[in-house]
């Protein structure tokens, strides 16, 4: 039997080295996404002399049409812009989607469906690109949509992921009419295959429209008009009032400092940063490189700290406009306390961490795309409709869908289960307030010079992603690619429950007794779908890491 478990490792070991190659680094620049067009819109600009944010711009833009499920217009999101090295500081655009002003704390009953017109916070999207666009753009805002534009109005060849995603989504959302007309499969077949054209002419109309008008052409315009019909015809909550209202902003990031580096990324109402600064802190006094990648006893350190960090998330973190979130949580003593708790030799039950359970539901349905120019400028930016093509409302006459992000507000105040309900205070619903969030694109600088690019989706397992990544790459060497490949771990308190991607890999078969003897309940699935970039801090070449879980295009020159 030992053989034989020997024998499958060897061969697991060569399929995964042969996975692991990685792409020829870049000079000038480089966009990594989750889909081919969207990543090439970017590098035509980065080519056309735009800088990173131009690129990001028209990515963003530009995904909203490749990848209807998470990129978007009708969603909200987070974006890191670092400077190039002496060029300025980091800073953070937040186009999180705001709660209307018909909400209140008790709006939603527990047989309110997920997806329905009254689950759709106000669009963050087109003002975040817009303030990102006004502070760093050096294109015209127009020329930026144009990709976009021409890949929705003269459409695009379907991924075989793509025609298997639309073919999922099709079956399973017969009542949403207007979903089924924008996306029915081309030709007289009823299902999408590999190769096929999409067209989108309603969402080219709109795209045209912003480019043409600016932001506000969405928010008080023909778009802003769409919307509210929309609303009206399906008990939605968004008035013409809340878009006008809609407001991203710029903001400071959080730097966590850690082993010589320093980490930016958006402060609340995104979770990600504070929960991650947490989880370093925590875990810094620690050589883990020392007790090796796959050590039981580094998995153990990992799972306990992630369990001990996302109970102090589920505490305290709402927007921080209508909530208190306390500085300790980012102190290096706090941190340190937190893991004095932890106990070597077993795990600690997720109950005798805390006694209020939170968690509310969430899914795995975002996108995060990195881009880095020749002049060494970053950025980094998740966004998202919440679920896989959000609340499914499809804006008759626009061709763009709504998000579903209410679902994350806490939505029953005071009523937590271990099933995973949340009904702590800092996250219940207020009109204008935004809902907590887990996305958590970085960049991690040296000295003020950026180097590694990255950021996840997948709620709550974004943070751990991220968390995975890092270390990968701090504290194992890794280089973008292996960093991106590697198995990824994650808890998050509630379910009691650790999540490890090679969980069945025999290479990891007497690590993982050992996690279980100690208490842990491990199981597998896959988790993320982390597009980094790396720049070698010597050579400046830019090295992407590209992560194949779902698809995933790379464009550099
Ligand atoms: N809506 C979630 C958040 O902002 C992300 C959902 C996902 O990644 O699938 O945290």
């Amino acid at each position: 039997m030992k053989n034989i478990s020997f024998f499958k490792s060897i061969i697991l070991l060569i399929l995964a080295t042969n996975f692991l190659s990685a792409a020829e680094p870049f000079k000038n620049g480089v966009v990594v996404s989750v889909s081919q067009p969207g990543s090439d819109a970017g590098l035509a600009i980065l080519k056309s002399g735009g800088n990173a944010v131009d690129a990001a711009i028209a990515t963003a833009f530009a995904l909203a049409v490749t990848h209807p499920a998470a990129g978007n217009i009708g969603g909200g999101g987070f974006m890191v812009v670092h400077p190039p090295a002496g060029k300025g500081e980091p800073t953070v655009f937040e186009y999180r989607e705001m709660a209307p002003k018909a909400t209140f704390e008790t709006i939603y009953k527990k047989n309110d469906g997920m997806f329905t017109h009254k689950v759709s916070g106000v669009p963050g999207t087109v003002r975040g690109m817009a303030l990102a666009h006004q502070r760093f753009g050096s294109k015209p805002w127009a020329s930026l949509i144009l990709p976009a534009i021409e890949l929705a109005d003269k459409g695009f060849p379907v991924s075989k992921q793509l025609a298997n995603s639309l073919n999922g989504l099709l079956s399973t959302s017969k009542e949403f009419a207007e979903l089924q007309r924008v996306f029915k499969p081309t030709g007289q077949k009823n299902v999408w295959q590999a190769g096929d054209i999409l067209v989108q002419k309603e969402l080219g109309k709109t795209l045209e429209r912003i480019a043409k008008y600016g932001p506000d052409e969405f928010y008080l315009g023909e778009t802003a008009d769409l919307i509210n019909n929309e609303m009206k015809s399906g008990k939605g909550l968004i008035s013409k009032e809340d878009l006008a209202n809609y407001q991203a902003r710029e903001r400071k990031p959080i730097r966590i400092d850690y082993k010589g580096y320093s980490i930016y990324g958006p402060p609340s109402p995104s979770s990600g940063t504070i929960t991650l600064g947490l989880m370093l802190n925590m875990i810094e006094p620690t050589n883990i490189a020392k007790m090796g990648r796959w050590s039981p006893e580094t998995l153990h350190l990992l799972i306990e700290t992630m369990k001990h960090a996302f109970s102090e998330r589920a505490r305290h973190i709402g927007d921080q406009g209508f909530v208190d979130i306390p500085e300790s949580l980012l102190k290096k003593e706090f941190a340190r306390e937190l893991a004095a708790k932890l106990d070597s030799k077993k795990a600690i039950p997720s109950m005798e961490i805390a006694k209020e359970i939170p968690i509310s539901k969430e899914s795995d349905d975002t996108t995060h795309f990195s881009v880095v120019d020749g002049q060494g400028m970053a950025v980094s930016n998740t966004y998202t409709l919440e679920q896989s093509y959000g609340s499914k409302v499809m804006v008759k006459g626009a061709g763009f869908l709504l998000n579903n992000e209410m679902l994350d507000f806490n939505w029953f105040p005071g009523e937590t289960t271990t099933s995973g309900r949340v009904g702590t205070a800092p996250n219940l619903i207020k009109p204008g307030k935004k809902m907590i969030s887990s996305q958590t694109p970085v960049i991690v600088a040296k000295d003020g010079v950026p180097h590694i690019v990255t950021g996840s989706p997948g709620s709550r397992t974004i943070i751990n992603t991220v968390f995975n990544i890092i270390v990968n790459i701090i504290d194992f060497q890794m280089d973008a690619q292996k960093a991106v490949d590697a198995a990824r771990l994650h808890h998050q308190w509630f379910p009691d429950k650790a999540y490890f991607e090679e969980a069945n890999n025999p290479m990891h078969e007497s690590a993982m007794k050992k996690l279980r003897d100690m208490g842990h309940n491990i199981t597998t699935r896959r988790q993320g779908d982390a597009h980094t970039i790396l720049i070698d801090l010597k050579t400046k070449l830019l090295h992407p890491g590209l992560d194949h879980r779902i698809e995933g295009g790379l464009a550099g020159y």
